[in-house]
């Protein structure tokens, strides 16, 4: 059976799949650069991961009292500060947001720029421009003449399949769907081809926060406001809820390996609401770009949210009334596929902050690797003896880590750009994959209005300048 798809009547210079974490931000920086962009999105609001996942706070990105991801990201803080829905807790750090806020904020700077968004749409397929589609053994090349330039996308939505033509297509899918699709080689998971854990996260709402402050200021984990709760248990971490959770275990109302990872925040603009950064999803299903274990990650997150409600109504006194707020209406995936790019970031460039001079973002947050292998997994804690453990340190990410080596006019910013599993872990983090986005809504406008759409012709040393005219520490 073939498939057929009707061709949509316009064009865009930018086409943007997935207006997640890096995609929102690369369709409000490519209008702003001035092309007709359109941000095309399979759920019904921007920010992915990081809205729909239930993904706060920002994680902090600082070297030497500075926040490196600045640009775009500073104005997203401020407009959620100034409606409430964002804020800066008594340390200085000014990285909480409301995930609803932060839907609305996104989509209200899209939409000011001049861009679309085209919601409840998924990208299936790609189409390649005549005499430039993939060889049939794949592609072991990387010559110019060779490199496949994408025309289309073919999207699956209410109106069926329809194929949408764009000059620069920026893959911020988060598991370079639009890549893979369009035959690039990629990276996935570690050595063994194991992922980061999956969580499910969500949220209890009537809380008395307060009175779970009171608590946890009592039993070993100080909090600075009640309005800025963050408390945490990890076993063998020498958390100080450690007891309660071996008692609830003990008790039935827990399973071990809840115990795995909990950690708990306050969200501004949600009053009395606490959100989760867990339950850690069951290990063997760990692979976030396969559908079955996708949803089987929903079901198995969904029973341990149940297991966690009772057991901080049961044992965290401020939660007795709590009921559920939100369960995330995405799973939160960590890592999937890592396009092959054409410059693939480094544990080694992490740890002794390399330089690159088509550097379009700093990092110092470090190597973070949720493992479903057990035990810890390296370097999150800023410890050692390489560079970068030096508190004024960072590395940088080189715009060739968002190009696929074997595409001539796709890049993909976010988690899926081109490292290896231990970098990646370190690069992920939201306001990396702001910064990265910003870069490539940049360059994917130029190329697509200067350069008949080749994102390698772009003038990298330009695009620095124009991100430092926009605020950023590039
Ligand atoms: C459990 C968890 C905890 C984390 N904790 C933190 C933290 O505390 N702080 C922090 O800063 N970072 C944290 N991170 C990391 C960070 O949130 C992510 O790495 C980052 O948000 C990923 O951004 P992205 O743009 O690459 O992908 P996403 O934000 O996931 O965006 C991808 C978007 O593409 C859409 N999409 C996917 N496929 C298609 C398709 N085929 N067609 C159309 N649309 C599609 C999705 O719906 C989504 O909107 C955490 C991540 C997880 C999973």
């Amino acid at each position: 059976m073939t498939l057929s798809y009707v061709t949509a009547p316009r064009t865009w210079e930018v086409i943007v799949a997935g207006g997640g974490t890096a995609g929102a931000i690369a369709g409000i920086a490519a209008a702003r650069a001035g092309a007709r962009v359109l941000v095309v999105e399979a759920l019904g609001s921007l920010g992915g991961t990081g809205t729909n996942a239930w993904v706060t706070p920002l994680m902090r990105n600082v070297s030497g009292g500075q926040n490196l991801n600045r640009g775009l990201t500073d104005e997203l803080k401020a407009r959620l500060h100034a409606r409430g829905d964002g804020a800066t807790d008594p340390g200085g750090n000014d990285n909480w947001f409301n995930p609803e806020g932060m839907k609305t904020v996104l989509e209200q700077m899209l939409l000011e720029a001049g861009g679309e968004v085209l919601y409840h749409t998924h990208v299936v397929a790609t189409l390649a421009a005549e005499g430039t589609e993939p060889s049939a053994n794949g592609h072991s090349f990387a010559g110019e003449s060779e490199r496949t330039h994408l025309s289309a996308l073919i999207l699956h939505n209410k109106g069926g399949l329809q194929a949408f033509c764009a000059g620069v297509i920026i893959d911020a899918t988060g598991d370079a769907d639009v890549a893979v699709r369009a035959g690039a080689p990629f990276h996935a998971g570690d050595e063994d081809g194991v992922h980061q854990a999956m969580s499910l996260r969500f949220s209890l709402a009537g809380v008395d926060t307060g009175q779970l402050a009171e608590f946890l200021n009592a039993n070993g984990q100080g909090q600075s406001s009640p309005d800025f709760l963050h408390f945490w248990m990890v076993w063998g971490k020498k958390s100080s809820l450690e007891p309660l959770f071996r008692e609830a275990v003990a008790a039935g109302v827990l399973e071990e390996r809840d115990g795995d990872y909990f950690q708990g925040f306050s969200v501004p603009g949600r009053p009395g609401e606490i959100s989760f950064n867990c339950p850690r999803i069951r290990a063997d299903l760990n692979d976030g770009a396969d559908p079955w274990h996708l949803s089987a990650a929903q079901t198995d997150g969904r029973a341990a949210i149940d297991r966690l409600t009772d057991f901080c109504r049961t044992f965290l006194p401020g939660c007795e009334r709590a009921y559920i707020g939100t369960v995330a209406p995405m799973v939160g995936v960590r890592e999937t596929r890592r396009v092959k790019g054409d410059y693939t970031l480094t544990l080694d460039d992490i740890l002794d902050c390399r330089r690159f001079s088509d550097s379009i973002c700093r990092n110092h947050y470090p190597v973070d690797i949720h493992s479903v292998k057990g035990g810890a997994r390296l370097l999150h804690e800023r410890e050692g003896t390489a560079p970068y453990f030096a508190p004024d340190a960072y590395h940088e990410i080189p715009y060739r880590a968002l190009i696929p080596a074997t595409l001539r006019n796709v890049l993909v910013p976010g988690r899926a750009a081109s490292s290896t599993f231990e970098a990646q872990s370190a690069i992920r983090v939201q306001q990396n994959c702001h910064t990265m986005g910003e870069a490539a809504g940049i360059a994917a406008a130029w190329a697509a209005r200067d350069h008949g759409a080749d994102v390698r012709a772009v003038d990298v040393a330009a695009l620095q300048r124009e991100m430092r005219r926009w605020g950023g520490n590039v």
